[in-house]
């Protein structure tokens, strides 16, 4: 972020404003902790802030401090609609074009609010005013802590703000082992623990609050899992019956397209999950090395996300999107090489 942004967000907020903050559809760890982090930061600062996410995300993430004051777009809204249409700053986080947002992109197209983005995602289109735009991040939440060290207010981070900010870097690298974990992201970990972020506690109630239920959905991903060893490559598909079998609940498949990158040689891993309701087959691409899943997703796929993990659907068959999918593979048979 460079100091003529700075100094536009800190004249920004040095009047009262009424802010909306937005994370993705479909939010994660990352988009729900970096907006939570940021609601409660505006509002020790006196700002008048609220979340509204374009629809519900997981269970795993509903203890965090702030989580009950979130606007659901589905659900809440009239309520969601007219904060937007009352807002005169909107920040959008942890995603960077409006596309991303499902219904609230009419809304938000329309609103004359100064508009700021914080962001880690490849290719960010050009909506925002103000952009703190960073590919090199390891999750937009080291950006939120980097952000308020910028405004010169590090020493206001509560254990709140510390905690959501942790979860987020937490969740974005996969506990701090992707290659986008670096010393400085290990740096900022150390501080929010300092300032009583309980790491602990972020683990336990993210990674250990599974069901039966969830786990035998995953039995039946790693059964339905096929390897595809010319192309060291292996999916998993979950059709939707397979979903209901296992009472599917939102966020159930978190983290299931990443088994198979922990098979030995395998350097692309995808899962396809059928979404009946709305007429979708949702996609996850994740590589090791200088495969770039972002491009292969943008190409394809109709999604984008990063070099290692990226996102995108099809609105074709299942059966018809794998088919489509191996059929893609072989011009991608030299770079999927080791
Ligand atoms: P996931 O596979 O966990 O849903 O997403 C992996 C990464 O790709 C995340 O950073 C996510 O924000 C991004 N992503 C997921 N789906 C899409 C999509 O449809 N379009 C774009 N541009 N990015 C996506
Ligand atoms: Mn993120």
């Amino acid at each position: 972020m460079n100091l003529e942004h700075i100094n536009a967000v800190k004249q920004l907020l040095s009047k009262p404003q009424k802010i909306v903050i937005v994370p993705h559809k479909n939010p994660d760890g990352d988009a729900i902790g970096s907006t939570l982090a940021l609601w409660h930061y505006l509002k020790k600062m006196g700002q008048e802030a609220t979340v509204v996410s374009p629809n519900d995300y997981p269970s795993f993430l509903k203890w965090m401090p702030g989580h009950e004051q979130i606007l659901n777009f589905e659900k809440e809204n009239a309520q969601a609609k007219e904060k937007i249409t009352e807002a005169s700053i909107v920040f959008t986080l942890d995603f960077n074009h409006l596309g991303r947002i499902g219904q609230m992109e009419s809304p938000l197209k329309e609103s004359a609010a100064t508009f700021v983005m914080i962001d880690h995602h490849q290719a960010p289109s050009d909506y925002a005013h103000i952009m703190y735009s960073d590919v090199n991040m390891s999750s937009t939440c080291e950006m939120i802590y980097n952000f308020i060290e910028y405004l010169g207010d590090d020493d206001k981070i509560t254990p709140e703000i510390a905690i959501c900010i942790y979860t987020g870097i937490m969740t974005d690298t996969g506990s701090f082992k992707y290659a986008s974990t670096t010393s400085r992201t290990h740096k900022v970990v150390a501080a929010l623990i300092e300032k009583g972020a309980e790491n602990t506690k972020a683990h336990n109630l993210v990674y250990d609050t599974n069901t039966p239920s969830r786990l035998h959905l995953l039995g039946c991903a790693l059964k339905n899992m096929v390897i595809l060893e010319d192309y060291n490559t292996a999916y998993i598909t979950l059709s939707q019956d397979e979903l209901d079998t296992y009472n599917y609940q939102k966020g159930n498949t978190e983290g299931f397209v990443n088994y198979g990158l922990t098979l030995s040689g395998i350097r692309f891993a995808v899962i396809f999950i059928e979404n009946k309701e709305e007429g979708i087959i949702k996609i996850s691409f994740r590589s090791e090395g200088d495969f770039s899943v972002n491009e292969f997703a943008r190409k394809h796929f109709m999604g984008g996300g990063h070099t290692n993990a990226a996102g995108g659907k099809s609105e074709i068959a299942l059966v018809e999107t794998v088919n489509r999918f191996v059929s893609i593979l072989p011009d991608y048979k030299e770079q999927l090489k080791p």
